[in-house]
């Protein structure tokens, strides 16, 4: 279990181990199904482009779990 100081610390020190995606974008922390996750902040934007759009089928954005997701839920 992890309380609310605790898990803003994972995320801190995850953003500061990993700052950018290999993309060059920010690395952003996000809710995934109760799972805290590290990633490329484009993942949510609209992929216009061909590169765009075949970067992200190949998986070209930096991705990590920080935290699972029954850790989160007693938070
Ligand atoms: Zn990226």
């Amino acid at each position: 279990m992890y309380d609310r100081l605790a898990i803003l610390q994972l995320i801190e020190d995850a953003e500061r181990a990993e700052p950018f995606c290999v993309c060059g974008a920010p690395m952003v922390a996000a809710d995934r199904g109760g799972a805290l996750w590290l990633e490329c902040s484009k993942r949510h934007r609209p992929r216009t482009g061909r590169l765009a759009r075949i970067a992200f089928r190949l998986g070209l954005h930096s991705e990590r779990e920080i935290l699972a997701a029954p850790a989160l839920v007693a938070a």
